[in-house]
């Protein structure tokens, strides 16, 4: 004889215990890598590779440096609409006033109406700089043709000093003033609940350092402040704003841009004119990308007669 089956009847639910409470859902980061762009009568003639971050929730979206070209700044919207046609893109923040970071803006926001452009207050000011009559021709000098449609001044909103979160559905991301880097009034973006920090170009990934405005060992020593300023927050990853576009993100590339600032002073040194100075650093730092932005900063700390800045 088998033994009865008794079923065992399931507890009744308890209303307030119907299910466990939903995790907190972790921001997402992505970014979006842009191959060199050709500049005509440069040697070499590409401009350096370059990323834009977005950092997304269940519906929103915070965008981090909209890159600079027409071209560019459309495929990047392109990017973001595939990639979330259902969220809205709140914020689009700029780590720091080079117009490579944010040009791209006047497509972005005919995009997205919608997104608020936000950066510190010293990056608004260098960004208006950036699109001042003389900050143009600089740039239309390097890119001619309607590559670059200028954005309107004011570029952006300035974040107030003494509140520089910015909420993405209950997250906390916080913009960090970080004074010269690979210029003046540099800011990174810090998301704690992923211990990321978007870097702008204070780090470089794999890619060569722009140092044409880092001229002299104290601002050199100023820019190795400012990374120990994002190592201070123990970042896991480090997402920059020009890297080959295959490198990994890895907190490493803070201690790589340290070293390459090191080497530079070095042999600043060491090198006897421009040419020279590449060869050295081209020798021992070869596997870099972007040589245009290496050719640049060699010929600032090196200037050829009628250049004014002087080597340091
Ligand atoms: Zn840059």
């Amino acid at each position: 004889m088998f033994p009865p089956v008794i079923q065992a009847a399931a507890p009744p639910l308890k209303p307030n215990n119907v299910l466990p409470p939903p995790r907190r859902r972790l921001p997402r980061p992505c970014h979006s890598r842009h191959p060199p762009i050709p500049i005509p009568h440069a040697i070499p003639p590409l401009w350096t590779p370059t990323a834009a971050t977005l950092i997304s929730s269940a519906h929103e979206a915070i965008l981090v440096d909209p890159l600079f070209t027409t071209t560019q700044a459309t495929a990047l919207a392109d990017w973001i609409d595939a990639l979330f046609p259902d969220k809205r893109l709140t914020y689009i923040y700029i780590t720091h006033g080079h117009g490579d970071h944010f040009f791209g803006l006047s497509t972005l926001r005919q995009r997205f109406p919608n997104a608020t452009a936000v950066a510190t207050e010293g990056v608004l000011k260098h960004m208006e700089q950036q699109i001042s009559p003389a900050g143009q021709a600089v740039w239309e000098t390097l890119f001619p043709g309607g590559q670059i449609v200028f954005p309107a001044s004011p570029p952006a909103e300035a974040l107030p000093a003494h509140d520089l979160t910015l909420e993405l559905e209950g997250h906390k991301l916080h913009a960090v003033p970080a004074g010269h880097s690979n210029t003046d009034d540099s800011s990174f973006l810090w998301v704690p609940d992923l211990k990321l920090a978007v870097a702008g170009d204070i780090v470089y990934n794999n890619a060569y350092s722009f140092l044409a405005e880092t001229l002299t060992a104290p601002l050199r020593e100023q820019w190795i402040d400012a990374i120990q300023k994002v190592r201070s927050f123990r970042p896991e990853t480090v997402i920059v704003g020009h890297k080959t576009p295959s490198a990994v993100d890895g907190a490493w590339n803070l201690d790589a841009t340290e070293r390459y600032i090191e080497m530079w002073g070095r042999l600043v040194g060491e090198a006897k004119d421009a040419e020279d100075m590449f060869d050295r650093v081209r020798r021992e730092d070869p596997d870099r990308t972007g040589e245009f932005v290496l050719w640049w900063s060699c010929l600032q700390q090196f200037p050829r007669e009628g250049n004014a800045t002087a080597k340091a």
